[in-house]
């Protein structure tokens, strides 16, 4: 199917932003799925739906406009889906690859009946009657509509446990046990229709307060542990059959094991330094698999890239343009602007991409984070400053 002309997108949000921007690249239109007018794809979009993700109406609609749909939003009712589905509409990756993944808690299991590493983990929090007594730290985290760290919680003691119980009563939970990992990993893989694989560059990503802040590539591992990475993202995309891109994003231990963290079934924010430090970003990668056709390369065009995320850090309608400017300054930087109206604390506005001369160790590549984040947030600012601490 290496005719596909219209691809409908599930969302509409950065991700499908930058997937129009390759679509423009392959000669295939969007139309994206979202539920507002404000989002940062719909400007650049052949055509737009306004409606929520969850809204299977809506998608019944996007399709009689597209010959095929895929995803940069996984808050989708998997059942309505289905139901399409069953009725011819094409979605890739098909909802077979999307089903184990959607709740934290089945994702966890399917990853353990796969013999995947991942962390231990608890059906039920055993409370408030612990047996065995609860150790701390935990890690809490909501079944389902958890991202950037919205509804993951690390744990320290019962006090704080009891409270978010509290909160987060009637909400389906997971617990697992905390990892004091060495360092945070990703991987970014793509499968193609007739099932080739193609995996990028492993990074290292850099989590703060639980959200993505940077991301250095490629990652300073052993060939050791990238081969264990790989085979994992090898055995997760032929499991699941996908056709498309994944994020798997992993923790490396203090004595060098790699555990799975969580699977994303999208193109991901720790693989957007592909956009300019790779010959096929992920999302030309992610439309080529989609559209049926082979896969690009993976390959970096530099030795080495930092990405660091642009984080909104106060409630305004500005649009920084002196600091962008100033960012982009910077020798070898890319800006990537995702034009959203209103910034908000913790908010995803945009990202950098800082492209090196040489293989730098992780002294220079954090230097380099550290530049872009003095003139973004200014000096000794940051956006948890606005940020609610319950739990987090
Ligand atoms: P989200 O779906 O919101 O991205 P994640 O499950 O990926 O949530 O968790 C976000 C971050 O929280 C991770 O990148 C990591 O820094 C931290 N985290 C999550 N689970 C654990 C764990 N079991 N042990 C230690 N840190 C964790």
């Amino acid at each position: 199917m290496g005719d596909v002309k219209r691809v409908g997108v599930i969302g509409g949000g950065q991700l499908a932003w930058m997937m129009a921007e390759a679509a423009k690249t392959l000669g295939v239109e969007l139309v994206v799925q979202t539920p507002s007018k404000c989002d940062p794809a719909v400007t650049i979009a052949a055509d737009a739906i306004f409606a929520p993700v969850a809204d299977a109406t809506a998608t019944a609609q996007l399709a009689t406009q597209c010959d095929v749909i895929t995803f940069e939003n996984e808050f989708v009712d998997l059942e309505a889906l289905s139901l399409l589905e069953s009725q011819g509409i094409c979605f890739r990756p098909g909802l077979q690859a999307l089903r184990p993944l959607l709740n934290k808690y089945h994702q966890r299991c399917y990853l353990r009946d796969l013999g995947l590493p991942t962390p231990n983990f608890f059906e039920l929090p055993p409370f408030p009657n612990p047996h065995p007594p609860p150790y701390f730290p935990l890690v809490l985290k909501t079944r389902r509509h958890g991202y950037d760290g919205q509804g993951t919680f690390i744990i320290k003691n019962l006090p704080e446990l009891t409270a978010i119980l509290e909160r987060l009563k009637n909400v389906p939970l997971l617990v697992e046990e905390f990892i004091p990992f060495e360092r945070e990993l990703a991987a970014i893989a793509a499968r193609s229709v007739n099932g080739d694989i193609s995996i990028y560059p492993i990074v290292e990503t850099q989590q703060e307060q639980q959200v993505c802040r940077r991301v250095f590539a490629p990652a300073e591992i052993s060939p050791a542990v990238r081969g264990q990475i790989n085979a994992i993202a090898r055995t997760l995309l032929n499991h699941l059959q996908v056709v498309g891109v994944f994020g798997i994003e992993l923790f490396l231990t203090q004595d060098g094991h790699v555990l799975v963290n969580e699977i994303a079934p999208r193109v991901h924010n720790s693989g957007h330094f592909t956009l300019d430090a790779c010959e096929t970003s992920q999302f030309e990668q992610h439309l080529r698999a989609v559209c049926g056709l082979s896969l690009g390369s993976p390959a970096m065009k530099a030795p080495a890239a930092v990405m660091v995320n642009l984080l909104g850090y106060e409630h305004s309608t500005s649009s920084y343009l002196e600091q962008r400017q100033q960012i982009a300054a910077i020798p070898h930087a890319q800006v990537h602007w995702y034009g959203k109206t209103e910034s908000r604390p913790g908010r995803k506005l945009g990202h950098v991409t800082v492209l090196l001369e040489a293989e730098e160790g992780r002294q220079e590549r954090e230097l380099i984070a550290q530049r872009i984040e003095s003139i973004w947030y200014g000096a000794g600012k940051s956006y948890y400053a606005a940020k609610p601490s319950v739990g987090q």
